[in-house]
């Protein structure tokens, strides 16, 4: 059998390509991958997301959008992409030892905020801990954050931060900045904004069923020395990876990893495979951007088809 679309990656994009081509009775089927219902699965109330005025738990908004899909008879499977060929055509994919064949491909792998790798930041990510200061900033009126990072995604994070929290401080491990000079001035010239330098944390400290994050242990990498911090909130700024390898060698990708498209359209190097969401976008990076550029893969999907017939 060889299916009209395959979905690779579950987040908004992903997700409303499926019900884009859903509803174009492209039967198209995705597979999850790792995460599914991608980032937002970890944050906890989405504030942002137009229609829900009051608000909406990331999971339940991703199983919405699940759900919507479905009824459009596209088909949901909860497995990991391992290998595709796209040197030959129709497109292969594999999961384990079975083989798909696809006229097209959208991707929507989106990309990982990259994490510092602590235990107690898996448990308490949407809990006092959180990688994403668009979304989670407006919970920390009036209380004191950290910022984990030392490049512009760490300044831009706590310059953001600045409108809702008392005090932002930045943590960073070196004893310079990587950011850019005028994001590094903006930052330092912030009343609100302090640094503690050479340091990392090593230690996150809360109940994620009772007052989530309540102090973060931060070791000075020079003296050793070790400190504890009651803090309300922690943002990592520590930079992205987009989840591209399986497709390293057939696509164009830019130099940190990400699906180059053309521009105002999902079109990638090959035709017939589109790109969607974090994935090709690493400026944007919000749910609804994604859920926008994944009805757009699916119409370029379907327009693609069209030239097959
Ligand atoms: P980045 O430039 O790679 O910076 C990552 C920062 O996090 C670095 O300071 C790094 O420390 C630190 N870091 C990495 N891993 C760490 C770890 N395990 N523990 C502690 N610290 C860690 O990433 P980014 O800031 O996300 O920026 C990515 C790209 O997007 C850059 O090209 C940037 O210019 C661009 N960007 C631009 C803007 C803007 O212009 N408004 C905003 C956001 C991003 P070290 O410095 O010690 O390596």
């Amino acid at each position: 059998m060889i299916h009209k679309v395959i979905i690779i990656g579950s987040g908004p994009a992903g997700l409303t390509a499926a019900l884009y081509a859903g509803r174009a009775n492209l039967n198209p089927i995705i597979f999850e991958g790792p995460q599914p219902g991608g980032q937002l699965t970890i944050t906890t109330d989405v504030e942002n997301y137009p229609g829900f005025p009051d608000g909406i738990m990331g999971p339940e908004l991703m199983d919405l959008f699940r759900t919507q899909a479905k009824r459009f008879n596209a088909t949901t499977y909860n497995l990991m992409v391992d290998k595709v060929d796209f040197s030959c055509y129709p497109y292969k994919i594999w999961v384990g030892d079975k083989e798909y064949k696809s006229h097209t491909v959208i991707i929507s792998t989106g990309a990982s905020a990259k994490l510092l790798g602590l235990d107690s930041e898996k448990r308490l990510m949407g809990y006092g801990v959180s990688a994403c200061a668009t979304c989670d900033a407006f919970f920390y009126k009036d209380k004191k954050v950290f910022v984990v990072g030392g490049g512009d995604s760490a300044m831009e994070e706590a310059i953001f931060l600045t409108k809702f929290a008392s005090q932002v401080t930045l943590i960073h491990r070196r004893d310079k900045f990587r950011a850019s000079k005028i994001m590094q001035d903006r930052a330092l010239n912030n009343d609100k904004i302090d640094v503690i330098w050479n340091s990392e944390v090593i230690d996150m400290i809360g109940d994620e069923k009772a007052n989530g994050l309540e102090k973060v242990i931060l070791k000075n990498i020079v003296t050793n020395e070790i400190s504890n911090h009651e803090i309300d909130g922690l943002f990592l700024g520590i930079g992205h990876t987009p989840n591209s390898s399986l497709f390293k060698d057939y696509l164009n990708l830019d130099s940190k990893g990400y699906i180059q498209t053309e521009s105002n359209s999902t079109k990638t190097s090959l035709r017939g495979v589109f790109a969607a969401g974090d994935i090709q976008d690493n400026y944007y990076m919000q749910a609804v951007t994604a859920a926008g550029s994944g009805c757009m893969a699916a119409i370029d999907a379907e327009k693609y088809l069209e030239t097959l017939e």
